[in-house]
């Protein structure tokens, strides 16, 4: 495994970023990795460009430092994407990303074609998070860097849950732990807790969801109007899909938002014998084996008939329908 010592010489500015929507491993990895360099290499110029996050993150240090627009002229000597599976999805930054000396790529997803100077890309990883800890030092990981790097291992495990967790996460996350976070306000603050509207949405979709290919696959949607209607943003609605996965009989979960007339952003699940990633990268997207997401083009019915046909496909090459 690469270290993050052997990048660093001779660099004087960094860039950090992560993806589009982020996530809890993408704002984990990027705050971890910014809070490390700045408390470890105070010499270095260290930006850190990121979305907004969304609210239940406000205990992790320094989230005020976060840049959300790139200035296109900047040249950083290095470049490091977290948790970005393709350069289409570094968002902000993406110009800054271009003009880069070198650009060093961290990830975990399968789907990752490797798109670094450098790539370090674990797909067996939980998370992020858990191949950047890999590169560090250990005893120069401070709490409050601790905290955000113990976030996105409990989001991408959904807190030490999915296949993804290994015993090496667990004894990671250990680790983390002794260095004295508040490891139950994090999971609790970041993880379960959702506004009462995120809770109401969440129950409409579940009661307006649909069963296809006899029980296989479930299927919920967030029309714009409703979620105008909540006065609810996109980044608010994660979890969902997760609760549709549960569903006892599923074994693919479909979760659609949409984000304009036409347009609906996707997010899969699989209990095992579905390859989400596959469907996703077919449709311009990408992900894991059982957590993929993509953007599709046409009516919510559309939509829904262009991705499980995919999935039937795939039932039907199993034997399971
Ligand atoms: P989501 O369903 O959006 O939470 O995403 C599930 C997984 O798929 C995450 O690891 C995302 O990073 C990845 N993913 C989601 N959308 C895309 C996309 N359009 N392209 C590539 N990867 C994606
Ligand atoms: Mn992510
Ligand atoms: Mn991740």
């Amino acid at each position: 495994m690469i270290k993050l010592a052997s990048q660093l010489e001779g660099i004087r500015t960094v860039a950090i970023a992560g993806h589009v929507r982020p996530d809890g491993d993408c704002v984990g990895s990027c705050m971890g990795l910014y809070l490390y360099l700045k408390e470890n290499y105070p010499s270095l110029e260290t930006d850190v460009y990121l979305e907004e996050p969304k609210e239940g993150f406000s205990y992790i240090r320094d989230l005020d430092q976060i840049q959300t627009i790139c200035r296109e002229e900047q040249t950083y000597d290095l470049f490091i994407t977290l948790d970005a599976s393709a350069p289409d999805r570094i968002g902000v930054a993406f110009s800054c990303f271009e003009h880069a000396e070198k650009r060093l790529c961290i990830d975990h997803h399968i789907s990752n074609p490797g798109f670094g100077d450098i790539n370090v890309i674990v797909p067996d990883s939980s998370s992020s998070c858990e191949v950047l800890f890999e590169m560090l030092e250990e005893e120069k990981i401070s709490t409050d860097c601790a905290a955000a790097l113990y976030t996105g291992i409990v989001h991408d495990t959904g807190v030490f849950q999915y296949s993804c967790t290994s015993s090496r996460t667990m004894t990671i996350a250990g680790i983390l732990m002794d260095k004295g976070i508040d490891f139950s306000h994090i999971v609790d603050e970041s993880f379960y807790t959702k506004s009462y509207v995120q809770n109401q949405v969440l129950g409409r979709c579940l009661m307006e969801s649909i069963l296809v290919l006899d029980g296989k696959c479930i299927v919920g949607v967030v029309n714009e109007k409703d979620m105008e209607f909540y006065g609810i943003q996109a980044k608010e609605l994660d979890g969902i899909v997760s609760q549709l996965r549960v569903t006892r009989g599923v074994e693919a979960a479909v979760f659609m938002y949409q984000t304009s007339a036409q347009e609906y952003k996707v997010s899969l699940r699989s209990n095992g014998a579905v390859d989400v990633s596959a469907i996703a990268s077919y449709f311009g997207g990408g992900g894991h084996v059982k957590a993929a997401g993509c953007t599709l083009q046409g009516s919510s019915y559309d939509v829904i008939n262009n991705l499980t046909l995919h999935i039937e496909k795939q039932l039907r090459e199993k034997e399971i329908l």
